[in-house]
This record gives C-alpha cells, sequence and structure tokens, in this order.
C-alpha cells in the first residue's frame, strides 16, 4: 500500500495485534506525513486557536464588533501538509481521506457533552460534483451522531463585487424547513480561515432561537 499523501510505500508490519485489529488508520498515511500535521499547541488566541497569538485576535476583534462571541475550536495549523490533505480529499476526490483524523475527532468531538454537532453543508451543485461532502465524511467516520440541518446556495459569481464584497452582503446559508433546533449545538466545519462560515451561521442559528453554540474545525 502506498501513503496517501506522498505516494510513498508503507511499511506494513503484519503483527499478531494488527491482524486481531485488522487495519489501523495510519496505515492510510506514513509516518512522515503523519508527523507533518501540526497540532495548534498552547499558545493560541483564546478565542479562535489562531496559532501564536496570546490575546484576542484581530480576525476575534472583528467578530466582537460585528456582535459575535467567537469560541473556536481547532486541533492543526492549516500547514503546508493540511493544504496538501485537504486538496487530494477535496480536489482530487479522494473518499479514503476521511479517516485519517477519525480518532483524535472522536476524541476531541466527544468532550462537548450536551451539543449536537450540525456540519456545514456544500452547495448542491459543489456535492454534486464532489460525489460528497468533506465535512460529512469527517464525522462520519468517527460514527458519532450529527445533524444535517443547513442549505447552502450557491453563490453566484457577480463581477460588479469582489469576493469579499459577496462574503460581506450574501449569506448563502439556511435552515431546511421544519427543523427543529437543538438548544445546544456544536457547529462542525474541515477548515477555519477567517471565521466567516462558522460565526455567521452562528449568528443565524442564535437568531434562530438556539441557546448555546460553539464552533470547531479540523484545521486553522
Ligand atoms: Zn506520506
Ligand atoms: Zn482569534
Amino acid at each position: 500500500m502506498k501513503c496517501l499523501l506522498c505516494d510513498k510505500g508503507l511499511q506494513t508490519e503484519l503483527t499478531f495485534t494488527s491482524l486481531l485489529c485488522l487495519k489501523k488508520e495510519a496505515e492510510l498515511v506514513c509516518e512522515s506525513c503523519l508527523s507533518s500535521f501540526e497540532s495548534i499547541g498552547d499558545n493560541h488566541c483564546p478565542r479562535c486557536f489562531k496559532k501564536d497569538v496570546s490575546i484576542n485576535c484581530q480576525d476575534c476583534q472583528f467578530w466582537c464588533k460585528q456582535g459575535v462571541k467567537v469560541d473556536h475550536v481547532a486541533l492543526y495549523s492549516y500547514n503546508q501538509v493540511m493544504k496538501e490533505y485537504f486538496s487530494r480529499y477535496k480536489f482530487d476526490g479522494d473518499y479514503l481521506l476521511r479517516k485519517v483524523f477519525s480518532k483524535i475527532l472522536q476524541t476531541e468531538l466527544k468532550k462537548y457533552k450536551g451539543y449536537q454537532i450540525v456540519i456545514v453543508p456544500l452547495s448542491e451543485q459543489r456535492y454534486k460534483s464532489r460525489g460528497f461532502n468533506q465535512v460529512e465524511g469527517l464525522i462520519k467516520e468517527t460514527g458519532l451522531t450529527y445533524l444535517d440541518i443547513l442549505v447552502k446556495n450557491e453563490v453566484e459569481a457577480s463581477s460588479s463585487k469582489n469576493r469579499a464584497d459577496r462574503l460581506l452582503t450574501e449569506f448563502p446559508f439556511f435552515l431546511k424547513d421544519g427543523v427543529k433546533l437543538p438548544e445546544n449545538i456544536l457547529l462542525f466545519d474541515d477548515i477555519y480561515t477567517t471565521g466567516t462560515t462558522l460565526n455567521r451561521l452562528k449568528s443565524m442559528l442564535l437568531g434562530a432561537g438556539c441557546q448555546n453554540i460553539k464552533t470547531f474545525s479540523l484545521a486553522r
């Protein structure tokens, strides 16, 4: 078998235990790639987990001004190998890669007692072209229950506005019809960049009557 990220051959030791336990996830990705994923560590923005910032970062100050109290946790920094991972997973459509982080995600997400996991959806068009929602794939592998109660419209490319303008003016997400909202929600996404998706969704869900919302992403 080859490493799904770098194509190096994987040495699979067939020990008695590994035979009993069937396949370990680690066998999808080589040791060297695995060790290149960088945990965010202890020095991060207390609100959004931005690395190497010990006070509220600029992104969080922006959200504060928008009336959103950021309450986010991320596990890994969005470094080169993480970019490579998502490029393979999302754009090359390597659905097997959803399994790489299932153990750690399961452990970390289980800590949110009393919170319902809600996944960030793709637009229908994107879903059709990719064949899967990579966010859902990550959660599904953990075996935890989650809700798929949001819908995303395709954001039309309009030539008169730049990307930032569009993000600010048009919000493509809404709730599915007839959904009963849980009181406590853990919004889950794959990557947190400036927090636009998660924090605007949070705002929307609080407006719709949710009591507590925390956000979580694999990478930041
Ligand atoms: Zn590798
Ligand atoms: Zn921050």
